[in-house]
């Protein structure tokens, strides 16, 4: 990706969105300095002896803010990792869990190291490795710090890290809340996987409930058709892209990939493009689709609704100006640089901040975090007790009327609710709710002119608050 030298770090860029948002409150100063700055940073190096030669791995633990405990957020696997950016996601996870009202602190790690270099057991061993580090410090623990998959990493390593904790406490009753994203069957939650995914979704889908929010991005209408342009296909764009196309009706016309992009007016069918894109290994030759190599240059395509969700500084200093979309939500952390934000906010055009946009994932790991320290499956108790009062209540309605009612009324109704249904609920209401605390700053604060900065005053305020009633 091609970014303008002249351009902030991401820590930079995320500390000049910090400030403008604090010019428009009432912090003392103090307090201001004390929420912006990172609390720590770790810094690993160690060996694991590999392919007959020890190799030296480094990796990051950063811990932003504690005004709650646990401090929550993923670890990332990438060659380009490093502190200013674990940093920057550090506090980014304080401004999302406090806006989704997940009582957490923030925190990010992150290993310097390219996943497909490596085997599956080099990988565990390494993993293994990596979590024994912070374990021992307690930057891997139930209370204290509890990570989850981020880019990168995903179920499978999070089971290993659950496991190598479990190894080291043998006797800690809540082991398995050291970690979020697991699979289902080592402790995690139906849902997880395709919560940041749906996350998006239902932000979309909130939005376009205002009609006075939609119409300062120039829309109107519904979903239904309109055009979607999504740059990563990985398991947020994925999900993402998926239910849009499939629930709500939308057209996804380009799709971007790292080894370019694929266009169709028509709109592609995202299952299909997945598949080709892991079998294939990229978009390249996708039947029927117009291929762009310089896949980048797709942001700049006409289209009603961007959707980032693969790097941070994708939209820079050097393609902001040329980018046509009205509404862009940031489904991949840091995607639009703090010069690109400036820049789009001036042509009028509506950004969804990541900071509220992608926080599906930390919400349902709240869920599962909750399910891990309850040691039961939500919905357990009351599925067949609600399922039996609804059939109380059809078979009643029924005998008073003399009538049957419809099958596919009944076979709705009667359906108890079960963890996948729960935690969708819970998502939703979490996704609704947080629009509408940062939309309300918006619409009645005129100096308030982006949802960035009205996310940036809803979270800082409860950070804040937090802090105060710790006697900061
Ligand atoms: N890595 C995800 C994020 O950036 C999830 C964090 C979590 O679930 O703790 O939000």
């Amino acid at each position: 990706m091609l970014q303008h030298t002249s351009e902030p770090s991401f820590r930079q860029s995320v500390d000049m969105m910090f400030t403008r948002a604090v010019a428009l409150m009432d912090l003392s100063p103090g307090l201001e300095e004390k929420i912006r700055v990172c609390n720590s940073t770790y810094t690993v190096r160690f060996g694991v002896k590999l392919r007959g030669r020890i190799h030296t791995f480094t990796g990051y633990r950063s811990v932003h803010s504690e005004h709650m405990e646990p401090v929550k957020g993923g670890i990332r696997y990438a060659m380009s990792v490093n502190q200013d950016e674990v940093e920057a996601l550090a506090a980014l996870m304080t401004y999302k869990c406090a806006l989704v009202e997940a009582p957490f602190g923030g925190s990010k790690g992150g290993l310097c190291i390219d996943p497909k270099d490596w085997e599956e057991d080099e990988l565990e061993r390494i993993t293994r490795r990596f979590a024994y580090e912070l374990i021992k410090r307690d930057l891997i623990h139930p209370s204290q710090n509890v990570p989850a998959p981020d880019m990168g990493t995903g179920e499978r390593e999070m089971a290993w890290i659950a496991d190598q904790f479990a190894r080291m406490h043998t006797s800690e009753l809540n082991a398995r809340a050291c970690v979020t994203g697991k699979p289902l069957t080592a402790h995690g939650i139906a849902g997880r996987v395709e919560a940041t995914g749906r996350g998006v979704q239902y932000a979309l889908q909130e939005f376009f409930r205002h009609p006075e929010d939609m119409k300062r991005a120039g829309l109107d209408g519904s979903l239904d058709g309109k055009r979607v342009i999504v740059q990563g296909l990985g398991n947020v764009g994925y999900h993402a892209a998926k239910f849009l196309e499939e629930e709500d009706g939308c057209r996804i016309i380009g799709v971007i990939e790292r080894d370019g992009a694929i266009f169709d007016p028509a709109g592609l069918p995202v299952e299909r493009v997945r598949q080709h894109l892991i079998g294939q290994g990229g978009v390249r030759g996708f039947p029927g689709a117009k291929y762009l190599a310089e896949g980048a240059r797709l942001l700049e395509e006409d289209c009603d609704i961007l959707i980032p969700a693969a790097f941070e500084a994708a939209i820079n200093l050097t393609n902001a100006e040329r980018i046509q979309a009205p509404l862009i939500i940031e489904a991949a952390n840091g995607p639009v640089t703090a010069g690109a934000d400036e820049i789009l906010r001036r042509k009028g055009c509506v950004i969804i901040p990541d900071m509220y946009a992608n926080a599906g994932g930390v919400t349902v790991s709240y869920f599962e975090w909750v399910k891990n320290l309850s040691h039961i499956r939500f919905g357990r108790m009351q599925r067949r007790q609600e399922e039996s009062r609804h059939r109380m209540l059809i078979d009643e309605l029924e005998r008073l009327t003399g009538k049957s009612v419809s099958a596919t009324f009944s076979e709705k109704f009667l359906k108890g609710a079960d963890e996948l249904a729960l935690v969708r609920s819970g998502l939703e209401d979490t996704m609704r709710g947080a629009y509408q605390s940062i939309a309300e700053v918006w619409r009645a604060r005129p100096e308030v002119t982006d949802l960035r900065t009205a996310a940036y005053l809803v979270s800082i305020g409860r950070v804040a608050a937090a802090y105060k009633s710790l006697g900061l």
